[in-house]
């Protein structure tokens, strides 16, 4: 068998229409979508993807900030900063880039952005809304793992889910969006990781199958049931290519898993497409909240 693709870049696509024609009725009724990314200090991985995030809020007709400081910025100054975004009323979503330098205390930065205006989803009172199934701004890499399921017609509820990670970010929401009493959800789900026994037990149960590991190839054909569905989250560089290129891979060994699954997501064109995609959706939704 030779997997289907899931391809994100497409839906993203697709979902970006949506947003843009929403902006569109928004500004109509004369609310811009608005969003700052800050940015601190010089870092060339988090620079290009605050670069990527500005350029998709320009090209979807948002109004878009890009705040960038020295990596010397004391805590205080950067907490006035956000408290500064927070009272702006043209700005719905701030975005903070992380890592921040080691001097300030992430933690605090993101508890003081408004949970309203939290549109990456990682304030408590947002994680805490999306356990108890409440609106929540979801963290945009599990929203759009889960938009891309629904919109490629995979069926969630009552499916054997097994995710492997527990990172704040992917794995640990994730297994809380799938297991919600919701459409595009309602599934079984277990939360593989590094203590785990027998991993391949548990994958090789999963009907859809989501790794967010790191790790290269850490899963095989062998840890997959056939018929699977296996969302590859992974982005790990594997070296340059002679243009000095980052190559890149996912954490699911591609070439032998796509012929047991019945649907894979590649790496890149995948879930990366879907982050930043569902970063603009919140902040739509974030404006929209102001009617
Ligand atoms: P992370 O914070 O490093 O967490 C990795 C998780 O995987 C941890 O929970 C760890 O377990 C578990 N793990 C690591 N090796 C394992 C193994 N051999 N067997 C079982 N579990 C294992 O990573 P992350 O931030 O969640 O990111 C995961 C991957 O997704 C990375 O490649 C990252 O670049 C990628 N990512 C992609 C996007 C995107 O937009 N496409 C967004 C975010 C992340 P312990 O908790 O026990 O240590």
């Amino acid at each position: 068998m030779t997997a289907r693709l899931i391809k994100g870049k497409e839906i993203a696509g697709q979902i970006r229409e949506e947003i843009k024609q929403r902006a569109e009725r928004l500004k109509e009724k004369g609310i811009t979508p608005g969003l700052v990314t800050i940015l601190v200090g010089e870092d060339p991985a988090s620079q290009s993807y605050v670069r990527a995030k500005q350029k998709t809020a320009h090209e979807l007709g948002f109004y878009s900030v890009q705040e960038t400081q020295p990596a010397e910025i004391s805590e205080a100054t950067l907490l006035e900063l956000v408290r500064q975004y927070n009272d702006n009323e043209a700005i719905h979503g701030i975005l903070v880039q992380l890592p921040l330098p080691k001097s300030i205390d992430e933690n605090r930065v993101l508890y003081a952005i408004d949970p309203e205006k939290d549109v990456d989803g990682f304030h408590p009172v947002n994680v805490g809304r999306m356990v108890i199934g409440a609106p929540a701004f979801l963290p945009c890499t599990p929203y759009g793992i889960q938009q891309m399921l629904v919109r490629s017609g995979v069926e969630t509820e009552g499916a054997e889910v097994v995710v492997v990670g527990r990172s704040n970010i992917v794995g640990k929401p994730i297994a809380n969006i799938l297991l919600q009493k919701a459409n595009g959800a309602n599934a079984t789900v277990t939360v593989c990781h590094t203590r785990t026994r027998d991993m391949a037990a548990h994958t090789r149960r999963a009907d859809v199958l989501i790794v967010a590991a790191g790790v290269p190839k850490a899963i095989t054909a062998a840890m997959v049931k056939p018929g699977a569905v296996v969302i590859d989250v992974g982005v790990n560089e594997v070296g340059r290519t002679a243009e000095g290129k980052r190559k890149l891979v996912g954490d699911v060994d591609f070439e032998s898993v796509k012929e047991v699954a019945s649907a894979i997501t590649p790496v890149p064109g995948g879930v990366g497409p879907m982050t930043i995609t569902m970063l603009m959706l919140n902040t739509l939704e974030a404006a929209e909240r102001r009617i």
